[in-house]
């Protein structure tokens, strides 16, 4: 009998521990902020198995419990546009905030084998789409290399050398040949097909309605660097072209960086997507919030021509790693080489950087690589600037911008999104946990990769991969996003 009693007593006890410790962690005393439904107050969080299980102003207990008084409980930031997949990008990118960051601007050569080596080696959730750039330069028999090139800071080898592969038109057999490709790599888990046209000039208008209809019959969208080339207004000429491709095949689409793509007629291109939405379109875009891009040298965006769609000269073109401000010689001896380059394009202004980022409806995405600022501070540098010290934007629709708006766009792709962007009872336990009184960006051009300062707490899928401002080491939590293709190993188009 006493045993017994015994033994009840050790059974209630034991109920009571796990009562007691019913999450795995517990945020407590935050300002939760979920751009979707306007929560903004302070609440306890209680995560269990990577979700998002509670949201209370009750206490809650769990076994571990972060103290988050005075800090900003936020969804993790998705960044839609991201190149550098390695880990010191990802490290910077998690200080900046992020929880998700894909390559869906131009795409990874080859889907499958970027899916093998990120898994279980990612520190944030990564995807990709597949490239008609590479695909092209496949068919042209001049293929990418799969494996990304080591030492070599700056642009993945994601985009082709300039040459007949970017340059020439394709024969219809080729466009064919470019289709199969990609539809192989939209069954290997693609999200999207991604087109740098800015890097293929001679796609034909044809060619690149003919890869909207692909995207369009698998119901996936279109992320497109649009068009460079275009005497009069090219920013005008490339947005009208990809508007119409989406308004004659029904895809989505996605238009990167509208601050690069259309520079002073930015406002111009964003009435453009307005009008084209109010028509029922399913358009969107993005900016980030710097006045210089970063690309590769030796690509096609520098065919000639270049200087006049960019209202720039050679000395606006900066080596990021040794400062070094080009010359016409040493521009063509770099945009001739075979080694790929990165270089910083200082062709914007900060008065048009400062009437995009604000506006409605663009997403803050960062284009991020190793060489540029942007890949380090993005996100902590609106919240800093935007929020903080111009006024521009209030916190709620600053989050909007790098949480629930990109999370939406991804819905086009996978069903996995609709729990990712949303700091929600039942989605995913992906969080930023950040001061906003001091978040900011460090990253300078001089110093691009100096890690953003006033993120607290990063979750990934639950896994605290950034505590008190420091990296936890040794713990992998990135998982992949794949598109429908993998899910089915679809057949289809
Ligand atoms: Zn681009």
């Amino acid at each position: 009998m006493r045993r017994l009693i015994f033994s009840l007593c050790l059974l209630a006890f034991s109920t009571t521990i796990v009562l007691a410790q019913q999450y795995d962690l517990v945020l407590e005393g935050g300002r939760v902020m979920d751009p979707a439904t306007g929560l903004d107050a302070v609440r306890n969080v209680g995560i269990r198995d990577g979700k998002i299980i509670r949201i209370s102003s009750e206490a809650l207990s769990g076994r571990r419990v972060i103290h988050s008084d005075g800090l900003v409980v936020a969804p993790g930031f998705i960044d839609l546009h991201q190149h550098g997949q390695e880990l010191e990008s990802q490290r910077v990118k998690a200080l900046d905030g992020v929880t998700t960051a894909l390559e869906l601007e131009i795409g990874v050569p080859d889907v499958a084998q970027f899916l093998r080596v990120k898994e279980g080696h990612s520190l944030i959730h990564y995807g990709t789409a597949a490239s008609h750039a590479a695909a092209r330069a496949l068919v042209f028999g001049a293929p990418l290399p799969a494996e990304p090139a080591k030492n070599h800071p700056g642009i993945p080898e994601i985009l082709p050398k300039s040459g007949p592969a970017t340059d020439q038109s394709a024969t219809p057999e080729q466009i064919g040949a470019i289709r199969s490709r990609l539809r192989a790599e939209l069954d290997a888990g693609a999200l999207a097909i991604g087109m740098g046209l800015s890097y293929t000039p001679g796609a034909s208008r044809l060619e690149v309605i003919d890869m909207f209809r692909l995207a369009a019959g698998r119901r996936l969208p279109v992320y497109t660097h649009a068009r460079g080339p275009g005497k009069v207004q090219p920013g005008i000429e490339a947005v009208s072209e990809v508007i119409g491709a989406a308004a004659i095949t029904g895809a989505s689409l996605h238009i990167v960086h509208i601050n690069s793509t259309c520079l002073r007629d930015s406002l111009e291109c964003l009435s453009m997507i307005e009008g084209a939405r109010a028509r029922g379109l399913d358009v969107t875009t993005e900016a980030y919030p710097y006045i210089a891009g970063m690309t590769s040298i030796n690509s096609a965006l520098f065919n000639p021509g270049w200087q006049e769609t960019l209202g720039i000269s050679y000395g606006e073109l900066v080596l990021p790693d040794t400062g070094e401000h080009l010359t016409k010689e040493r521009f063509d001896e770099l945009h001739n080489s075979s080694t790929s380059r990165s270089v910083l394009i200082f062709a914007n202004t900060q008065e048009v950087v400062d009437k995009i980022i604000p506006h409605p409806l663009v997403m803050i995405a960062s284009d991020g690589a190793e060489g540029h600022p942007r890949n380090a501070g993005t996100y902590s540098r609106v919240l800093a600037q935007c929020v903080r010290e111009k006024g521009t934007l209030i916190l709620m629709d600053a989050l909007r911008k790098m949480t629930l708006m990109p999370a939406e766009m991804l819905e086009r792709s996978t069903p996995a999104a609709r729990q990712k962007g949303r700091l929600q009872e039942g989605a995913d336990a992906d969080i930023v946990v950040f001061d906003a009184a001091t978040i900011r960006d460090q990253a300078t051009f001089k110093k691009p990769m100096e890690p953003s300062v006033g993120v607290r707490y990063l979750l990934v899928g639950g896994t605290v991969l950034v505590d008190e401002g420091k990296i936890v080491p040794d713990v992998f939590p990135g998982r992949a996003l794949v598109g429908p293709g993998k899910a089915s190993s679809g057949k289809g188009l």
